[in-house]
């Protein structure tokens, strides 16, 4: 029987470690891991034309407008062999986006990170990440070998322009309000995964991959 492949997405506040555990989840499955957030902060560092209508949205803590975020993802996706699978990562974002990807392609497994919002904000403010390679540290949970420098890759390590205090609460509010309806959008599909992503990097990942396997994927 042809093995069933992964077409999944990851949504969680910001901080939830979606990035992390999308990129553990797209390796273990070997296929593209594509996440919207850094998509956009190429294009913003890029100066494109595009980059410079992003830039406004990303720098308020705001959602980029579904028109242009859906016009974004469905370039990439056209570019993908989808029937080979993929991860998303911070997409969708609202019920809207939700059903703009559903008339693309059907999404299998829906991975809920959950965190709570004061776990959330301790683990943004304490957050650094590699301007080239976008590995992320966190100043006492898991510190750089040599501070401000990326282990990985050599590259410098900064805070994300979104990661002050004012930003991260807007960025939780508009994740409440306009991301979280994504629970019931995927539980009516039968693909939701709830998963605790308080717990630390391994065991976040040792849950999904337990469920996941309960719907029948095998990495
Ligand atoms: P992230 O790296 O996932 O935290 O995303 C950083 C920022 O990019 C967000 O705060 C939004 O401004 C923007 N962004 C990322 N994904 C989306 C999306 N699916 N819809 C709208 N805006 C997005």
């Amino acid at each position: 029987m042809a093995k069933k492949r992964l077409r999944a997405i990851m949504f969680g506040p910001p901080g939830s470690g979606k990035g992390t555990q999308g990129q553990l989840l797209a390796d273990r499955f070997d296929v593209p891991h594509v996440s919207t957030g850094e998509l956009f902060r190429a294009e913003i560092a890029g100066k494109s034309a595009q980059g410079k209508m992003l830039k406004k949205y990303v720098e308020a803590g705001a959602l980029v407008p579904d028109e242009l975020t859906n016009a974004v993802v469905t370039n990439q996706l056209k570019r993908m062999d989808l029937r080979k699978g993929f991860v998303l990562d911070g997409y969708p974002r609202n019920v809207e986006q939700a059903t703009h990807l559903n008339r693309v392609v059907k999404i299998n497994i829906a991975v809920q990170l959950r965190v709570a919002d004061v776990e959330a904000v301790r683990r943004l403010v304490g957050r650094v990440q590699c301007v080239d390679c976008e590995q992320v540290y966190h100043k006492t949970d898991s510190p750089p070998i040599k501070p401000g420098m990326c282990a990985l890759c050599g590259g410098n390590l900064i805070k994300r322009n979104d990661d002050t205090k004012n930003l991260i609460r807007k960025r939780l509010e508009t994740f409440h309000f306009m991301t979280e309806p994504l629970v019931s959008y995927y539980r009516q599909k039968g693909v939701l995964l709830t998963i605790n992503g308080e717990q630390a990097i391994p065991y976040v990942f040792e849950e999904i991959m337990k469920k996941t396997a309960k719907l029948g994927f095998k990495s």
